[in-house]
């Protein structure tokens, strides 16, 4: 393409600098600009049509071009476009989302607390936890556990919980207050002959231990993500979230369930919690809160932690955090618009049936020689491409044999993740079996098409 110099791309290049994005790279081949979306489709500005297979980042659950969420929130930029929750102020949106989300929640989550991302709601987390286990006189009591591969941010506590070198490296991250344990995806991690079971009592051990070499006076939380999202797509080993809890309650560790890309339905079940059987002492939804038309994050936590942040700000006098969004009309209107467009279209149903199909679909590629394991569960799923099946070994240097892949799918009209050596997969929740069919058919398109060039000596 011919790059005019005031055109909109020279003017990105010249301007904007890009999260998640290798500023050199951009410099040359600046960026892709979407113009519009309808459904599960989205438009760039050639007019080139693509599946979004990514609902944007994990997170377009209603689709795109919902006339009701824009509705909504002109609705209410109408009548109040903003007020603060601050100082005992209050609108209507707000307190209704928070009794929606305590109702809809598992059961032991009475209260809310809202922030305008994922990021925010961790460190939220990071920050209740601290003034919990004051107010209840354990001063000790501060350290986290997460796990390599997770993913819960980029702000600073957030970064430091989040398990990948990428948000880490360069920016003198994490802070010491967290440990990381093993990544439980078996496929990596597993030992040679060892069962999932086997796997998840060795990872229960590996927790137990680090407390007990911590000193469980000292540890504060366990987080974790029900299904790894952004390390790959990791659904745990069978028995995993079971012994882990039985660990954290015998060692009075708060178990953290970061539902930030699981929540609203992505797994076929309103919560990943209920899939896993998992009973959190707290939870943080947001992305599909409100498909992402507005930016909004909310940490649910229990009446017994709410005891202990009520009793200590009166205590000391106040509670010394919030953001200027903290609830913001607009975002808390347009969630509830569309936790109702959920319920209506029953889209929780819709993606355990589309995800079931999505599964069965992509499972015969792991007979195909440049993959060596399909993976997922619901509506997200996730191929990892390796250089030899046997050895499991990748492809040098990592993850360009993936790019590679990616670049061809969005080629044929559909846009994936690559994630290192992984292609990752996360439609609307709206999207139909047929429309499932194709986003496969296309993607087979990519990876023949990349097989042939890594046939070819993967030529530059
Ligand atoms: N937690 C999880 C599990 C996430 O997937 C993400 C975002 N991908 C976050 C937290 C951070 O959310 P945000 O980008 O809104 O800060």
């Amino acid at each position: 393409m011919t790059v005019l110099p005031n055109s909109l791309h020279a003017r990105d290049v010249a301007y904007h600098f890009h999260p998640y994005t290798n500023a050199r790279r951009h410099e040359r081949v600046g960026p892709m600009i979407i113009e519009r979306g309808a459904g599960i489709h989205v438009y760039d500005d050639q007019g080139r049509e693509y599946i979004e297979a990514m609902a944007g980042l994990w997170s377009v659950g209603v689709g795109f071009g919902e006339g009701r969420l824009v509705e909504a929130a002109a609705r209410q930029m109408s009548r109040l476009p903003y007020y603060h929750t601050f100082t005992h102020k209050a609108h209507e949106p707000s307190i209704l989302l928070a009794e929606r989300l305590v109702r809809l929640s598992p059961e032991g989550l009475d209260h809310v607390f809202f922030t305008n991302s994922g990021s925010e709601a961790n460190d939220t987390v990071v920050k209740l936890v601290w003034y919990y286990n004051n107010a209840l006189g354990r001063s000790a009591k501060k350290t986290f556990i997460a796990r390599q591969g997770g993913y819960h941010g980029i702000t600073v506590a957030a970064a430091s919980l989040t398990g990948l070198p990428t948000n880490q490296r360069g920016f003198d991250l994490p802070l010491p207050f967290v440990r990381h344990v093993t990544c439980p995806h078996a496929y990596r991690h597993a030992r040679a002959g060892e069962s999932e079971e086997a796997f998840a009592d060795r990872l229960a051990a590996e927790l137990e231990a680090v407390i007990l070499e911590e000193g469980p006076e000292t540890v504060a939380a366990f987080i974790g993500e029900p299904l790894m999202g952004a390390g790959g797509v990791l659904p745990p080993p069978r028995t995993y979230w079971e012994k882990v809890q039985a660990v954290c309650r015998r060692h009075d560790v708060l178990v953290v369930a970061d539902e930030v890309i699981t929540g609203f339905g992505r797994l076929g079940t309103l919560f990943a919690c209920e899939h896993y059987g998992i009973r959190p002492d707290m939870m943080v939804v947001s992305k599909q809160i409100t498909s992402s038309y507005q930016p909004l994050a909310a940490v649910l936590f229990s009446d017994a932690i709410y005891q202990g942040l009520a009793d200590h700000s009166e205590a000391i006098g106040n509670f010394g955090h919030g953001f200027t969004g903290s609830g913001h009309p607009v975002a808390t209107a347009v969630a509830l618009e569309n936790l109702a467009i959920i319920e209506e279209r029953g889209l929780v149903a819709n993606a355990a049936r589309s995800g079931a199909r999505l599964q069965q679909a992509l499972a015969p590629f792991a007979e195909h020689p440049l993959v060596g394991e399909v993976r997922g569960v619901g509506l997200i799923a996730a191929v990892e491409i390796v250089a030899d099946k046997a050895s499991r070994a990748k492809f040098d240097p990592p993850g360009r044999v993936a790019f590679h892949l990616f670049e061809r799918a969005q080629a044929h009209g559909l846009i994936v993740r690559a994630i290192q050596d992984t292609v990752a997969f996360c439609p609307p929740m709206i999207i139909t079996q047929a429309e499932v069919d194709e986003l496969v058919a296309r993607f087979a398109l990519a990876l023949e098409e990349t097989a042939a060039w890594v046939g070819a000596g993967m030529p530059a």
